[in-house]
């Protein structure tokens, strides 16, 4: 009888499972009419996701280094946006922060193949477990509202972890709840950075899932997938 390679299975949530670019539309766009941001200035829904989308990436990357907190993540990238429509309003920022991530996390739209890959995975055997970087009040949601929490032992928020991908010290820190070493289990994830070179430098293999975003030159993840159904040749 064949012995399997791995016995613990680590996933990253966000854009791996749960759809967050299309969650965060619907979201955006429920915000969009809510607030009435057309009437206060904003002439089409597309103009606002676009430069929302190019300011959450700016902001996320200073929160990552350190450069702002979590609450000033949340606002100052409505706020920002406002400001290039010309609309300086501290409290419509904030109140749009505040609707953005309680109707986030009620959004449920999975990657094609998600239930049927952790069906497929379940009926294996395998242990499986989350690591996410996020926010764990937010995080817990998605994976509650989208329909995802059974099939999960272990749920390592950054948050609660106090550390980030691709940090080795919450890879370890998984692997210590999930009472695993790093030779028996593999991580699946879209982002080259935090999930791929940071399960690697912790000594785990790797699934890199993320069809749009070949790998770059020197990062070699152990296997690459261009749908989650892949997981089925390898699993
Ligand atoms: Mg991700």
């Amino acid at each position: 009888m064949a012995t399997r390679r791995y016995d613990h299975i680590f996933f990253d949530l966000d854009h791996t499972l749960w759809d967050f670019d299309a969650n965060s539309r619907e979201t955006l766009q429920d915000l969009y009419l809510e607030l009435d941001l057309e009437g206060r200035g904003i002439p089409t829904f597309d103009r606002f996701h676009d430069i929302y989308y190019h300011y959450n990436l700016l902001f996320w990357d200073r929160f990552r280094k350190g450069y702002i907190n979590r609450d000033e993540l949340r606002w100052k990238r409505m706020w920002r946006t406002l400001t290039d429509f010309r609309i300086t309003d501290e409290g419509l920022a904030k109140a749009m922060s505040e609707r953005y991530l309680e109707i986030l996390p009620t959004k449920k739209r999975l990657f094609d193949d998600t239930l049927e890959v952790l069906d497929y995975l379940t009926g294996k055997g395998y242990p499986m477990h989350l690591i996410t970087n996020g926010f764990e009040q937010t995080q817990h949601a998605k994976i509650r509202n989208s329909g995802i929490a059974h099939y999960f032992t272990h749920v390592i928020t950054s948050e609660a972890a106090g550390i980030m991908k691709p940090h080795r010290e919450i890879f370890t820190f998984a692997m210590t709840k999930a009472d695993t070493t790093p030779e028996r289990c593999i991580m699946i994830g879209d982002t080259l950075d935090a999930d791929i070179i940071g399960a690697r430098d912790a000594g785990i293999d790797t699934i890199y899932f993320n069809p749009a975003v070949p790998p770059r030159d020197g990062i070699i993840p152990t296997y690459i997938i261009d749908r989650l159904s892949g997981l089925r040749k390898l699993l």
